[in-house]
């Protein structure tokens, strides 16, 4: 991230400015600014070729007032403790705003997961689970895909906490393969979260959804579905894409005018997320900077890679066309350019609330796991369109009233339900 912030202070910040506007008791505020358990560990795996690898591995639990902690595991390069802390604590937030009865929690590896045989994948995510099983479940924690982590290294952390506690466990990790105890519609779920929210902000601002063009930045699982939502559900035009390029080292930004094809671009898209240049090319695309996304033409931009990629540096490119941030990644916008885009009038749909479809349908999977007995796509989906558009029209609702932005609303939302669970516990 390019500003002086990082990203658990960046979420603290956010947190004490909603704090103090709902007037909230200090002692309450102290327990919700700081995760209640975090636990690191170091995870010893064989390589291929016969070394010991020692790799760095995080699991925070913000806040479990709701009901067990639910978060993703990424394996990135530069996962830190703050950044863990921080996507725990917006996952308290964002099972909160979708209503869901769940905590938030988080995990992370540090590690580039392109640079391991699937063989040593496998042995590292098993190692994960020994470290932590005694500490997770589905009673308490309940991790999930999230960067760098796929369907498949869920099925097997769910069988190796299976092995380890003697019991068939599903529930304990959502976002596993269909047949695996996986549920239908959980790869799309993310993307298509972030659709339902962009339609129903189209809505509110009186804009026709066919006549809409949008700019997408990452081409990763949230990445790919909302492009494919967007020219489908909402039938817009999505003018690009950006993808870090492995073989280059570097971003590029895969553009056409007259709309790309989400399914041709996924077809020549490898698992960790390169775009094959030359085939784009050849299909008529333009390969331009990291950076030319965000200074699109367009009405919509969906960040959705990383932290930090709308800061004080990259927002003053942000076209005039553009009316509405619908933020699929989680913490996309600095606090500095969230001011920025306020005064612009902008209209931003925050990350918890706009890419809480993905923890949505692991409620919905962990559900099927206990009842043992499987949805179609179409209830899944329908389902999940049903809680964003209420959550959506929650948090509306609460900023119209409150005379707030889209995030403070949000915020307000959460906050106040999981204090009162709280409450209701008897914590405070
Ligand atoms: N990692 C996803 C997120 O940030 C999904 C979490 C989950 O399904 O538990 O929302």
């Amino acid at each position: 991230m390019s500003e002086q912030t990082n990203a658990f202070e960046m979420a603290q910040q956010q947190f004490d400015h909603v704090a103090k506007l709902l007037n909230l008791d200090p002692q309450v505020a102290e327990i919700l600014r700081w995760p209640l358990r975090e636990y690191h560990f170091r995870i010893p795996v064989r390589m291929d070729n016969g070394t010991i690898r020692v790799f760095e591995g995080f699991r925070v639990q913000h806040n479990d007032a709701r009901g067990p902690s639910k978060g993703g595991i990424r394996f990135h390069p530069s996962e830190t403790i703050d950044t863990v802390r921080a996507l725990a604590t917006w996952m308290t937030w964002k099972c909160a705003v979708v209503d869901i009865p769940l905590g938030g929690g988080k995990g992370g590896v540090i590690i580039d997961p392109a640079t391991l045989s699937n063989g040593e994948k496998e042995r590292l995510v098993r190692g994960y689970i020994q470290q932590i099983w005694k500490n997770i479940g589905p009673r308490q924690d309940v991790p999930a895909p999230d960067v760098g982590t796929t369907p498949q290294m869920m099925g097997w952390m769910m069988d190796e906490y299976s092995k380890l506690s003697g019991q068939y466990t599903p529930g304990v990790i959502t976002g596993k393969p269909v047949g695996g105890g996986g549920s239908l519609g959980r790869t799309e779920a993310t993307g298509f979260g972030v659709t339902y929210n962009v339609r129903e902000a189209l809505k509110r601002l009186k804009l026709d959804g066919s006549q809409a063009r949008a700019a997408v930045q990452g081409f990763g699982n949230v990445a790919q579905y909302a492009a494919i939502g967007f020219t489908e559900i909402i039938g817009g035009k999505v003018v690009c894409v950006s993808y870090w390029d492995r073989t280059d080292q570097k971003a590029y930004t895969v553009s056409k005018e007259d709309g790309i094809d989400p399914h041709y671009l996924i077809r020549i898209t490898d698992q960790y997320g390169s775009i094959d240049k030359a085939a784009a090319i050849a299909e008529g695309y333009q390969i331009e900077d990291a950076g030319a996304w965000i200074s699109k033409d367009v009405d919509v931009l969906i960040p959705a890679a990383l932290e930090g990629q709308i800061n004080a540096d990259t927002v003053q490119h942000i076209s005039h066309s553009v009316k509405i941030v619908a933020e699929g990644a989680n913490g996309p916008t600095t606090p500095e350019a969230d001011e920025i885009l306020r005064g612009r009038g902008i209209f931003v749909i925050p990350d918890f609330l706009c890419n809480s479809g993905g923890v949505t349908v692991s409620y919905f999977e962990s559900v099927q796991n206990d009842m043992n007995f499987y949805w179609t796509r179409e209830e899944v989906l329908e389902r999940l369109d049903k809680r964003m558009t209420d959550a959506f029209a929650a948090v509306y609702e609460m900023a119209q009233n409150e005379d707030v932005s889209m995030r403070d609303a949000a915020y307000m939302v959460a906050i106040s339900r999981v204090t009162k669970a709280m409450e209701l516990r008897g914590w405070i």
